[in-house]
């Protein structure tokens, strides 16, 4: 066996026990106070791993955390590792005891997505320094915002990419998959002005929103075409005051998926462009393209054939597939800034953004490793 996965898989134990630990401390992403908690909490663990830490404030969101590790003087482009510390889940989500493992599998809110990928990364950094002469200059970069469309890191993730040799994404993996190619990702606010009118003694002096809204949705769906891989999905409506009133005001919250950027500029006209039926209607649309697709680019694929290289003949893996995925991650970022990226080398599991969300146990060690590895022939 390989040595990078002996020491990792005779830490089983320590590595499952620090995903408790951070699948514990509940973050999700619309909670300030225990994101900057758990941005404090990653600051001081990593330190323990080694690794320079640099908390980046922000104002609206939970703060970042920029993790160094290596020399970064002499020039040498770094190795770009991305996570996120946000979750989707409202603390009490998943009870007072939110972690809980059963037969090999581990269950709690963002242990797939992603703080099971989080621990994997520091883990494989510290079997590479304990085992190895490993001292490549490292970046990992943890944001707090990845779950509300990474607005407040964007910028910053696609400046780590841009200064990188290349970035590997901790991002959950279904069924063990690696990551090589995700579409693209539009939302929107769409917001209808009709007129108010009594329902029953001026049915006709009003224009009703409800009525505007509800033919828009029924076009927006009518753009979902399973051949082309674009989804178009109203996620939430709300609209009108009361049942006897003709309703004045009515909105929609819009998601976009595309599988390229031609579709994606398309379909944004589309939506930006809605226009109105009833002539008296206002119809406004705010929002757009929020991430980019990821192109399964040569630069995607060479890293993915090297990975499965590592996985099949030195880690025991029995085959080590790719898929196309249409969730979107910041691995888009650091793609479309030309940076070779890998995505989906986080845990192993499914459910994400789910009550069932899990990771199989075992393939902790095996995945740490393989990142390991990757990091050594980057
Ligand atoms: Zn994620």
């Amino acid at each position: 066996m390989s040595k990078l996965l002996q020491y990792l898989t005779e830490r089983r134990n320590d590595i499952l026990g620090d995903v408790e630990d951070f699948v514990t401390r509940e973050s999700p992403s619309d909670d300030k106070a225990r994101m900057d908690a758990f941005c404090e909490f990653l600051a001081g663990y990593a330190k323990g791993f080694g690794g320079e830490v640099e908390v980046i404030p922000v104002k609206e969101r939970g703060n970042h955390l920029r993790i160094t590790w290596g020399d970064h003087s002499d020039g040498e482009k770094p190795i770009l590792l991305v996570g996120h510390f946000d979750t989707v889940w409202p603390v009490g989500s998943f009870g007072k005891d939110p972690f809980r493992i059963e037969d090999g599998v581990a269950y709690g809110p963002g242990v797939f997505d992603m703080k099971g990928g989080l621990v994997q990364g520091f883990w494989a950094i510290r079997a590479l320094r304990e085992l190895t002469d490993f001292d490549r200059p490292v970046v990992f970069f943890c944001n707090s915002d990845e779950e509300v469309h990474s607005f407040y890191s964007r910028d910053l993730i696609e400046k780590e990419a841009r200064n990188a040799r290349a970035a590997l994404v901790l991002e959950s993996s279904n069924g063990g998959n690696m990551t090589t190619s995700r579409k693209g990702v539009g939302v929107y606010d769409v917001e209808v002005t009709g007129r108010e009118s009594h329902a029953g003694s001026n049915p006709f002096k009003g224009v009703s929103a409800v009525d505007e809204l509800a033919r828009h949705v029924l076009e927006l769906h009518s753009n979902t075409d399973a051949e082309t891989g674009t989804t178009v999905n109203v996620g939430t409506i709300s609209g009108g005051t009361r049942v006897n009133v003709i309703a004045g005001k009515a909105k929609a919250k819009v998601n976009l998926r595309v599988m390229d950027e031609v579709e994606a500029g398309r379909m944004d006209a589309v939506i930006r462009n809605l226009k109105p039926h009833h002539p008296e209607a206002l119809v406004e649309v705010s929002g757009g393209i929020v991430r980019p697709p990821m192109l399964r680019s040569p630069d995607v694929t060479a890293l993915y054939e090297k990975a499965r290289e590592i996985a099949t003949s030195e880690l025991g893996f029995d085959a080590l597939g790719e898929t196309k995925s249409g969730g979107g991650s910041d691995g888009s970022f650091c793609a479309d800034v030309g940076t070779p990226t890998l995505d989906g080398l986080g845990a192993v599991g499914q459910g994400a953004h789910a009550t069932h969300e899990q990771i199989i146990v075992d393939h902790l060690p095996k995945r740490a490793a393989l990142l390991a590895r990757l990091m050594q022939e980057m």
